[in-house]
């Protein structure tokens, strides 16, 4: 309960009449205040993260387990975005996890990152039922809450990690291996932009690794020079 909501209560346990601005966004006491898309880009990192895991904005929340806002450093350099949580992440409330959030954490480490120093965070934060793709009123409904995410965390780079979440960041059909391997950016051209392959799909296609490590190579280079 707010400090607000504290005195009122306290004022009406005194029997105490409490007069409230007219329109006042404060809600009685015991009330949680409904979080609105509109107020998104004002929050700050608490109450983004409030108004996530209260969020029913599509329809993705009447399955969810629980949403998955991100995991890391809020300052981090480096933001690497998947796409939606899969099973493990709806049950953890953590992204990338199981063996391809192994796999995930030795790529960082090849990079000299780790999970504490980077955010990872996902397109959607909750879960599509049976793992299908996001559709694309779903991942419009989201894409405020990532959108403030970066403003909040003011990267300097981002790794979007699969086709999924570049098509869906890039706003592009076309495919990861037309994607990856160059450079992009967003926010106007001013955030740096690198795609590389999803670590699940590693698992099943090993032989791609080598280029992962060329995008994370690359990716590197970039976040160097933008401490430059
Ligand atoms: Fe809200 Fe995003 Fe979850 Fe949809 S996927 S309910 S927009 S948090």
């Amino acid at each position: 309960m707010s400090a607000e909501a504290d005195r009122i209560s306290y004022l009406q346990a005194l029997g105490i009449d409490v007069w409230r601005e007219r329109g006042s966004a404060e809600p009685p006491p015991g009330e949680e205040p409904p979080a609105r898309i509109s107020d998104v880009p004002l929050m700050n990192w608490e109450q983004l993260q409030h108004k996530v895991a209260t969020c029913t904005d599509c329809g993705l929340h009447k399955s969810r387990t629980q949403t998955v806002f991100g995991v890391g450093d809020p300052h981090a350099d480096w933001l690497i975005i998947g796409e939606a949580p899969g099973q493990q992440e709806d049950q953890r409330g953590e992204p990338f996890v199981g063996r391809a959030g192994q796999l995930l954490d030795q790529m960082l480490l090849a990079v000299g990152l780790t999970r504490q120093t980077v955010f990872i965070a996902n397109v959607l934060k909750c879960r599509p039922p049976n793992n299908r793709d996001p559709a694309k009123g779903e991942a419009a409904a989201c894409r405020v809450h990532l959108e403030r995410q970066i403003e909040l965390i003011q990267p300097r780079l981002v790794l979007a990690v699969g086709r999924i979440a570049a098509q869906m960041l890039l706003e592009s059909d076309a495919p990861l291996g037309r994607l990856r391997g160059r450079l992009h950016y967003l926010k106007d051209e001013t955030l740096p932009l690198v795609v590389t392959y999803h670590p699940a799909y590693l698992l099943r296609s090993p032989s791609q690794k080598g280029k992962a490590w060329q995008d994370l190579c690359l990716a590197r280079r970039v976040a160097a020079e933008q401490h430059a």
